[in-house]
């Protein structure tokens, strides 16, 4: 029997797993196909690849900046310079923009060396069978485990294991907002200097070049492309069906760019249905040690990759 099974394999999921790996048996789940969550990378061909859900990590807190100043001294992360734009193609961005060496989920990677993952392992439902829990996933399969700890969105948290958990922590007000992002290659296309737009537009808000992170060399041009978070509530249900949703994005890129459609040689849309809660809440992480259950993930402190890494170390000392 397992001592922790970790449901995500994202920033929260693979930090609270490392962290309790050095004492316990530790297993990590996820429904996807591969390591990361938000923080995983699309390849497309060799080298080429999109960071489709985060960007960049730009650390806050002395703890978290010390994290990064080691991966980043061990060429695990690396700074992305170049041109950083607002919607005036003028001012720049100073403040430092840190990328996986390889993709942002490197810190998923780092800490998971060692540890047993399993994918495509959606988690159904829990039950707590007094003594251990039985977990059981879409496949039919079940497991076992002393404790559970669970590093989704806050609505699939609540709906597997709503149950187990306490009304105050069910009654939070937790807004995860969603996000259209667009993977785009251009064949031929003459390298532009600049590494990221920001648009001031209701609809594309963001484009990242995938080139100027400098971890392939092509003649084929990659861009990441997001959407506002309100044309993405409009657009979020219906994208996958209604091809126009994506050609409207790609559309305001060209528009602004000057880049030819007939040069497109790639094109993918993702929908995150819940990209990112912008408050935080009276919670950093959640134990109940009676029922050995925990929750770690960025939503209950903040919007960003730090706050995923700074819930899972304090659920870690909650557990200790
Ligand atoms: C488009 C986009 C851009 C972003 N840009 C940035 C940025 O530039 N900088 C930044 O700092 N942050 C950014 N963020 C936010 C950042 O991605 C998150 O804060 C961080 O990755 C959250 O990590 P997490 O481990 O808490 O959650 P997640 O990464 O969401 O991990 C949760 C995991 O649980 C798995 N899961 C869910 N349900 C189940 C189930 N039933 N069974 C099994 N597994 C399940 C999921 O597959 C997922 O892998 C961005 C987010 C998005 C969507």
């Amino acid at each position: 029997m397992l001592d922790f099974c970790i449901i995500g394999s994202g920033i929260s999921g693979s930090t609270i797993a490392y962290i309790l790996s050095k004492k316990y048996e530790v297993e990590i789940f996820d429904k996807a196909r591969g390591l990361g969550g938000r923080a995983s990378n699309k390849r497309f061909i060799k080298k080429q690849s999109f960071d489709h859900g985060v960007q960049y990590i730009s650390p806050i807190s002395k703890k978290f900046k010390r994290f990064i100043q080691i991966l980043y001294k061990k060429k695990e992360l690396k700074i992305w310079d170049g041109n950083h734009l607002d919607f005036t193609f003028k001012k720049k961005e100073n403040n430092n923009k840190f990328i996986g060496s390889k993709g942002n989920n490197v810190i998923s990677k780092y800490y998971t060396k060692n540890i047993k993952k399993n994918f495509q392992s959606p988690v159904k439902s829990i039950l707590f069978n007094k003594y251990f829990w039985e977990i059981k996933f879409d496949s039919g399969k079940i497991i076992k485990s002393k404790s559970v700890i669970f590093t989704c969105p806050y609505p699939q948290l609540k709906r597997i294991a709503g149950k187990y958990l306490e009304k105050k922590f069910l009654k939070l007000k937790i807004n995860m907002e969603p996000n259209i992002t667009t993977m785009i290659a251009f064949k031929n296309q003459k390298e532009v200097p600049i590494s990221s737009i920001k648009f001031n537009d209701k609809i594309l808000t963001w484009a990242a070049n995938e080139n100027s992170k400098k971890r392939f060399s092509s003649s084929n041009s990659l861009w990441t492309l997001q959407s506002s978070v309100k044309w993405a509530k409009k657009t979020i249900n219906i994208y996958k069906k209604n091809k126009k949703v994506e050609n409207i994005l790609i559309s305001k890129f060209l528009d602004f760019t000057g880049y030819k459609k007939n040069k497109i040689i790639f094109k993918k849309t993702h929908g995150w249905k819940y990209s990112y809660n912008f408050q935080s809440s009276p919670y950093k992480s959640y134990w109940n040690k009676k029922l050995r259950i925990g929750v770690c993930a960025d939503w209950l402190i903040g919007p960003k990759v730090e706050s995923a890494w700074l819930s899972a170390n304090d659920l870690a000392k909650k557990i200790k």
